[in-house]
């Protein structure tokens, strides 16, 4: 998963830069980067960390710049090295070009292969270098052009920024599948993965960028090229359920009201006499309110958040996983002891989580735990860009619901079904649900293991 920015504008770049990449921190905790561009030359920082760590010992606020890009990534197992940090650079034919990319291309091996055969040698392990390579050699002075001619060529989700000395460009790929948005006021022009990178710099118009769109601004201002194919969107659902930030609307949807619509769906569907209604913050809160809500059971916090700590997920080994979680989640005995708890989240991957919070929680002193889940069964892998598992790994892929159930610890356990949440989007027909489904939009055939 990545968070990418790209910003036109007579403030100070490098520091709404800075605002921007830090409001979609959470898209990415392992490395992030900038571009500037004072008009003639790209100059790049990037750095492994968080924004503000990356950031730290640079003086943005005296870095002149007219445009610019940066990136946040979260890298997958074993590819958080630092020649993968993006935003990636390359010169060609006079010209230099970088780029910031989200998502994952599912036909990067083949194509690299054919790359490679032909002489090529790779700099990084990122698709994102294959998509800047096919757009340096299809350059001929139109910018738009090329990226049409690459986009040709690869296949799977991309949604990025590219920079140039006197331009920003963005393109999201036929599908839609990663969120991309375009912001604009009288003195800045911002593309972003997230409308929070947006209304951080105070402005309040924006719209989604479309599936097959490309957006250049420039000194003639924003100037869209829509595409002339059939889109068949496929808008992945999860951005709605977990990735992004409860205050995103990505497809006129807005997170923070879906999440909650789906705690009281979750209630209809699955109603259970209880004492408290606790989430697994952050991620489950808005949705354990909707449950709340609808079922007039008390919300409670039943488990503190040590806001400090990475996601849990990403940790390399099952036992790290393990003691990240204890170390981010903590019971609060106060709370939970002889109460009957509802315990919501919105998703259970390898079930790591739910098995140690539940066994914690009963430790704690909870007569019941009943735990609720705002996503379907997550049975397959990710093939677009969200950090998943290998299907042997996912464990709904080889358990029931109600063995699931058993080895979490929980006295009831309930997903909230496809039809639920699909019903809760504008347009469901729209939507990528392969993770819970298996009907990829687009095969991942040439998937390999980096
Ligand atoms: P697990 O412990 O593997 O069952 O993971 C479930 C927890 O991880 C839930 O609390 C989710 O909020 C969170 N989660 C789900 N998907 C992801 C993801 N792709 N990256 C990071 N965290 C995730
Ligand atoms: Fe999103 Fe799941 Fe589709 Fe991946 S497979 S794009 S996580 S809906």
């Amino acid at each position: 998963m990545s968070g990418v920015v790209g910003i036109k504008s007579n403030g100070n770049i490098s520091q709404q830069l800075f605002y921007s990449l830090s409001s979609i921190q959470h898209r990415g905790q392992d490395a992030a980067g900038i571009i500037l561009s004072d008009g003639k030359d790209l100059n790049r920082i990037r750095g492994m960390g968080l924004v503000n760590e990356v950031f730290a010992n640079e003086d943005l606020i005296d870095t002149k710049a007219e445009i610019g890009i940066g990136h946040v990534r979260s890298a997958p197992e074993g590819a958080n090295k630092d020649y993968n940090v993006e935003p990636l650079v390359s010169f060609a034919k006079n010209n230099e070009f970088s780029i910031a990319h989200d998502g994952n291309l599912v036909n990067y091996y083949s194509l690299k292969r054919k790359e490679e055969d032909i002489g090529m040698a790779f700099h990084t392990h990122t698709d994102s270098e294959l998509i800047l390579l096919l757009i340096t050699r299809y350059y001929e002075g139109d910018i738009v052009k090329a990226i049409r001619k690459a986009m040709e060529d690869i296949r799977g989700a991309y949604s990025c920024v590219l920079c140039m000395p006197d331009k920003i460009v963005g393109f999201r790929d036929y599908y839609g599948m990663r969120p991309l948005t375009l912001g604009w006021d009288e003195n800045t022009t911002i593309i972003a993965s997230e409308n929070c990178a947006v209304e951080i710099l105070d402005i309040d118009n924006y719209r989604d960028i479309e599936a097959g769109e490309i957006v250049v601004v420039d000194k003639d201002g924003i100037t869209s090229y829509k595409t002339d194919k059939e889109i068949k969107a496929k808008h992945c659902i999860f951005e709605h359920v977990y990735t992004a930030r409860p205050d995103a609307n990505i497809e006129d949807v807005n997170a923070y009201m879906f999440r909650r619509r789906c705690g009281e769906k979750l209630y209809e569907q699955a109603p259970v006499d209880a004492d408290l209604v606790c989430p697994v913050p952050d991620s489950g809160t808005p949705s354990a309110i909707g449950f709340a809500q609808r079922s007039g059971i008390p919300f409670a916090a039943g488990l503190v958040k040590n806001r400090y700590m990475g996601r849990t997920f990403i940790k390399s080994t099952q036992k790290e996983r393990e003691i990240a979680v204890r170390l981010k989640l903590n019971p609060q005995k106060s709370v939970i002891e002889g109460k009957r708890i509802v315990l919501v989240d919105d998703s259970i991957v390898r079930g790591t989580t739910s098995a140690k919070l539940i066994k914690r929680i009963r430790e704690a002193g909870a007569k019941e735990v009943h735990f609720r889940v705002t996503s379907p069964p997550f049975v397959n892998p990710c093939y677009y860009g969200v950090d998943t598992p290998h299907k042997d790994n996912l464990i709904a892929s080889k358990l029931s619901t109600e063995e699931i159930r058993k080895q979490i610890g929980a006295d009831t356990l309930e997903f909230l079904t496809l039809e639920n949440l699909t019903s809760l989007t504008k347009k469901p027909k729209d939507y990528c649900l392969a993770c819970f489904t298996g009907d990829y939009p687009i095969e991942p055939v040439e998937i390999e293991e980096i």
